[in-house]
């Protein structure tokens, strides 16, 4: 399956919350060979190891919030700058500002982006994956109530799961309203410049996985 590109792939992918960019960005890197950057895992790193940006970055992630694009921008340069092959982007760019800022620090180093896959999934969709999450309060599982077993037992350690906090769903909905006005103009500006591959997420994530491959090595 691995397609013999002369140059690695860069490739960003975007999509509302709940519309599994995170299984889908890792099963792509794997597929094609590449490094695969989750923003939201490079940021709790970062404030683990207290750097200058992750110690400004702790108060703002506190509050399930994102960050600004001038928090935000420096970190991602500097992980472009330590994985100089190929790459699948998760997370970025969320904003028009952060698409500017990927395509200059691209142009500074003499490369582009490859493509931009959007995931695309009705909001009805992503809520009723919202009501369904479940997790398990003993070992921190999370999946979808159908992966329970008998009695709601949680399929890692067997203690009895349950729904997530309330407030998972009005988050869910503040996180949709960004993504609509920030992201939005990304896939549009990504679209005008012939890079985007648009792909209908509400099928099985194998599926999925497929089409994702399929339209970026068609790239
Ligand atoms: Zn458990």
């Amino acid at each position: 399956m691995i397609p013999s590109a002369a140059k690695p792939l860069r490739v960003v992918l975007l999509g509302p919350p709940a519309s599994g960019k995170g299984t889908q960005g890792k099963r792509l890197a794997a597929s094609l060979g590449l490094h695969y950057l989750s923003t939201g895992a490079l940021l709790r790193e970062q404030v683990e190891k207290k750097s200058d940006l992750g110690v400004r970055a702790m108060p703002i992630l506190a509050r399930g919030e994102y960050l600004p694009d001038d928090l935000m921008c420096p970190i991602l340069a500097d992980w472009l700058s330590r994985h100089p092959g190929g790459w699948v982007l998760d997370g970025f760019p969320r904003s028009l500002p952060q698409a500017t800022f990927l395509a200059d620090w691209l142009a500074a180093h003499g490369t582009t982006l490859d493509a931009a896959v959007a995931l695309d999934v009705p909001i009805e969709t992503l809520l009723g994956r919202i009501r369904e999450r479940v997790e398990c309060p003993a070992c921190r599982w999370t999946g979808q109530k159908p992966q329970l077993g008998p009695g709601d037992a949680c399929p890692q350690c067997g203690a009895t799961a349950g729904p997530r906090p309330d407030d998972d769903e009005a988050n869910f909905l503040r996180r949709h309203r960004e993504y609509e006005t920030l992201t939005l103009p990304v896939i549009r500006h990504y679209q005008d410049l012939g890079l985007l591959r648009l792909t209908d997420a509400t099928a099985p994530i194998d599926t999925v996985s497929s089409r994702i491959l399929h339209s970026v090595i068609a790239s």
